[in-house]
């Protein structure tokens, strides 16, 4: 693997060959809209990393600025050693970019699809293997148009993946799929990995990045409001256990978390966990409740986000 990083100065950004890509102070703005307010992010070199977050927290603008689509109005950005908005064509064939909304020719069969991919792209790859890859085999004499949102979803990964290219940027991949197509492409972002790959995913589930990424960074409102691994975050979060209790119990044990009861249902939020059940368990035993629906849980996507959001209103 080369890098064209002879023109920066030292310690310019591009310049740490350990990383995929280095963003300092990414600024985009639309008019007077604010998308991406100056974040910072490291992709280090075979690692998957997963950009979570809200809603219009600039997940895709950020990834269009990385992929050289998008254009940046403030900021510094190395990928592959190379700055995306003026090097887009050297940096072109080593990356494989899948975006929200894949630009297909409708007319063109999946087979002639992938045959024209082939001679658009310079890594060589065949088109069975990925039709065989990506369960598209059934359909390679299907036109583009008549597939279906998760079969065009394939298409457009499978093309990403062409030739496994040493950067890989994947816009939601999973959305839209069933399990066992989630299952396929989760395995398929494995192999890359795998071969010392580096991608870089969005996502909205915790699930998948939990499967997937080695490092993570939660997006809120333009800003990287969270980053690190996803135990690390999670660890970070107060965790929680609910239970139905019988009809008619009134008083409950005092206990250190939050409780939240509606009726007969009882949610718990805790940073100790081990503490606070131990305790509701306790008390539920000396007092002969009987407890249904008892479950606990690690902090969830939601409780994240529920918390960098009330963190930004203090
Ligand atoms: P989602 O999870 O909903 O896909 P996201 O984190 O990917 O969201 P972006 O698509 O990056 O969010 O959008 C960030 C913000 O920038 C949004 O408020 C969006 O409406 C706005 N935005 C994106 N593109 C444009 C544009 N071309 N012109 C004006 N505003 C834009």
């Amino acid at each position: 693997m080369t890098q064209t990083t002879t023109d920066r100065p030292p310690g310019a950004p591009g310049t740490d060959t350990s990383l995929a890509i280095e963003v300092r102070g990414l600024q985009v703005r639309y008019g007077g809209f604010t998308a991406v307010a100056g974040i910072d992010l490291d992709v280090r070199r075979g690692e998957v990393f997963a950009l979570l977050g809200t809603n219009g927290a600039g997940k895709t603008t950020t990834l269009e600025v990385l992929e050289g689509f998008g254009t940046r109005t403030g900021g510094t950005v190395s990928v592959l050693g190379l700055d995306p908005a003026t090097e887009r064509s050297a940096l072109q064939p080593r990356m494989g970019v899948q975006l929200q909304e894949g630009g297909f020719v409708d007319e063109l069969t999946v087979l002639e699809t992938l045959q024209l991919w082939q001679k658009l792209v310079e890594r060589p790859d065949r088109p069975e293997r990925l039709l065989e890859r990506f369960e598209l085999g059934g359909k390679r004499g299907t036109p583009v148009g008549k597939l279906s949102g998760g079969e065009k979803r394939r298409l457009d990964l499978a093309m990403a993946v062409w030739g496994s290219p040493e950067l890989v940027v994947l816009d939601e991949p999973t959305t839209g799929l069933d399990p066992e197509s989630r299952r396929r492409t989760w395995d398929a972002i494995r192999e890359l990995q795998e071969a010392g790959r580096t991608v870089v995913l969005t996502t909205h589930y915790l699930e998948e990045a939990e499967a997937l990424a080695d490092r993570v960074a939660i997006m809120h409102a333009g800003r990287v409001a969270v980053r690190g691994t996803l135990s690390e975050i999670v660890a970070a979060q107060p965790s929680g256990f609910s239970a139905t209790l019988p009809a008619g119990v009134a008083d409950l044990p005092w206990l250190g978390g939050t409780v939240e009861r509606e009726g007969d249902a009882v949610r718990v939020r805790t940073t100790d966990l081990q503490g606070d059940l131990t305790a509701f368990l306790g008390w539920a035993a000396a007092r002969g409740v009987q407890l249904s629906d008892l479950r606990a849980a690690p902090a969830s996507l939601a409780d994240i986000y529920h918390a960098i959001r009330t963190e930004e209103q203090r």
